[in-house]
C-alpha cells in the first residue's frame, strides 16, 4: 500500500518522496486514515516502528485551516516523558510542517531550562509538545490554556504513567476539553496503560506491532564474563580490538556513568557520558555530537534507552544490565534499527549472571558468553 492512498495531501506527499519514505510502515497504514477520521487510537508500538511520523502526518493535516487565531489555545498536545523525545519529535513536526503551504507552528516545551523563552515562544502555537511538569507550570502563568485541544497524544505512554508523572498527568487530564480525540502510543501494554485506555480512550482503533522480536533478529548479541574490576579495561580493549567508531555504552547509575566516560577519555577515547543530572544544554550537545557521528562514545544511563532514534547506530554495550528485561531490549533496541543491522555486547560480572539468565528467558534468545578470563587487555 502506497502513502498516497492514505488520504495525506500532495504536499506531504512530496515531502514523504524526497525522503527515504518509499513505503508506510505497517503502524502508519493503519493509524494515517485513522487519525484523519478523527478517531481515537491505542497504538503499542516501541520506538522504531513509525509511530511518530504516523500520528505527525496527519495531525499536521488536521492542523490546517484552524492555525492559531486563538490566542495561546494550542489545538494539539503532544505528551513525552523526557525532553530529548520532546525535542525529537517536535523535529518532525517541523520537517513534515515545512513542507505544507500554510505555516504550522509546532513548540517543544521542558523543564531544565529557563522557563521565559518557552512563554514568550507559545504565542501562535498549533501543536505543543511537552513534558508533564513545565506544561503545568505554563499553565500556571496563563502562558497557554488547554482548553481548545482538538488532540492529545501521549507517546511512551508507559514510561509515562510509570515515573511517578501520574499526579501531573491527572491535573493536566482536568484541564482538557471532554471532547476530544485522544492517541496514546506505548511500547508495552502494562496495567498502567490498559487502565489509561479504559479512562481515556472512546472506541479505539487498538494495534499492536511487535518488531521488538524481529528487531532483535537483527542484532547479533554477545556477552563477555568478566570480573566487575576489569569491566573497564575490557570495554577499552574491545573499543580499540574493534576499532568501534560510535558506541553507545549503557551504565546503571550516574555516578557510574560519569566515571566510565572519565577512564575512557584518560585512555585517549573520545567519551561523554549523559544522564538525568547533567544540564540539558550539555545532554542536547552530546547527543547531536554523537548523533553527527563527531563523538566516539557516549555512556548513558536508561534516561536515554528510550524513545531517541538514532540512525545506523552499529553498536551498543552494557556495562552493566538494566533491572529490567525490557529495559535490556530497549536498550539494544537502540541498534540493529530498520535495515542497518547492528551489534550488542553485554559485559556480565559474577553477581549479574543470574539476572543475565533471566533476561535472556524473558526475551526468548541465548546469548554466547565469552569468558574473557584469558584475554590480554592491554594487547
Ligand atoms: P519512530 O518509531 O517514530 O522513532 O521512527 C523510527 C525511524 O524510522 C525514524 O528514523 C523515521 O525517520 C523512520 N521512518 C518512519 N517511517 C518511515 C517510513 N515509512 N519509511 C522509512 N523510514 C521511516
Amino acid at each position: 500500500m502506497p502513502f498516497s492512498s492514505l488520504g495525506l495531501s500532495s504536499a506531504l506527499l512530496k515531502a514523504l518522496a524526497g525522503e527515504d519514505y518509499t513505503q508506510p510502515y505497517p503502524i502508519q497504514q493503519e493509524v494515517i486514515p485513522a487519525i484523519l477520521n478523527k478517531k481515537d487510537v491505542l497504538g503499542i508500538a516501541p520506538t522504531g516502528s513509525g509511530k511518530t511520523a504516523g500520528y505527525v502526518l496527519p495531525l499536521l493535516m488536521n492542523t490546517q485551516g484552524k492555525a492559531a487565531s486563538r490566542n495561546r489555545h494550542v489545538s494539539v498536545l503532544v505528551l513525552v516523558p523526557t525532553r530529548e523525545l520532546a525535542v525529537q519529535v517536535r523535529d518532525v513536526f517541523h520537517h513534515f510542517g515545512s513542507a505544507l503551504p500554510e505555516r504550522i507552528k509546532a513548540l517543544a516545551v521542558f523543564g531544565g531550562v529557563s522557563i521565559n523563552p518557552q512563554m514568550m515562544a507559545l504565542q501562535g502555537t498549533d501543536i505543543l509538545v511537552a513534558t508533564p511538569g513545565r506544561l503545568l507550570e505554563l499553565v500556571e502563568s496563563n502562558a497557554v490554556h488547554l482548553s481548545g485541544i482538538d488532540t492529545l497524544v501521549l507517546d511512551e505512554a508507559d514510561k509515562m504513567l510509570n515515573l511517578g508523572f501520574r499526579e501531573e498527568m491527572n491535573r493536566i487530564f482536568a484541564l482538557l476539553p471532554q471532547k476530544r480525540q485522544n492517541l496514546l502510543f506505548s511500547a508495552t501494554l502494562s496495567d498502567d496503560v490498559t487502565h489509561i485506555n479504559q479512562i481515556l480512550l472512546h472506541d479505539p482503533l487498538v494495534i499492536k506491532i511487535e518488531p521488538e522480536s524481529e528487531n532483535i533478529d537483527l542484532i547479533s548479541q554477545l556477552a563477555y564474563f568478566v570480573p566487575e574490576e576489569k569491566k573497564g579495561p575490557l570495554l577499552r580493549y574491545l573499543i580499540k580490538r574493534d576499532d568501534l567508531q560510535q558506541v553507545l555504552v549503557f551504565t546503571s547509575s550516574v555516578y557510574s556513568a560519569d566515571n566510565v566516560a572519565d577512564k575512557l577519555r584518560k585512555n585517549g577515547i573520545d567519551a561523554i557520558s549523559i544522564h538525568s543530572k547533567k544540564r540539558q544544554e550539555a545532554r542536547t550537545s552530546a547527543l547531536n555530537k554523537f548523533k553527527s557521528g563527531s563523538l566516539r562514545v557516549l555512556v548513558a544511563t536508561d534516561l536515554i534507552s528510550r524513545g531517541i532514534d538514532i540512525k545506523f547506530l552499529p553498536h551498543v554495550i552494557n556495562y552493566e544490565l538494566p533491572r529490567s528485561p525490557k529495559d535490556y531490549i530497549h536498550r539494544i533496541g537502540r541498534t540493529g534499527r530498520a535495515d542497518s543491522p547492528g551489534e550488542a555486547i553485554s559485559l556480565i560480572s559474577p553477581d549479574e549472571q543470574h539476572h543475565f539468565k533471566v533476561i535472556q528467558k524473558k526475551m526468548g534468545k541465548w546469548v554466547t558468553m565469552i569468558d574473557s578470563e584469558n584475554m590480554d587487555l592491554r594487547g
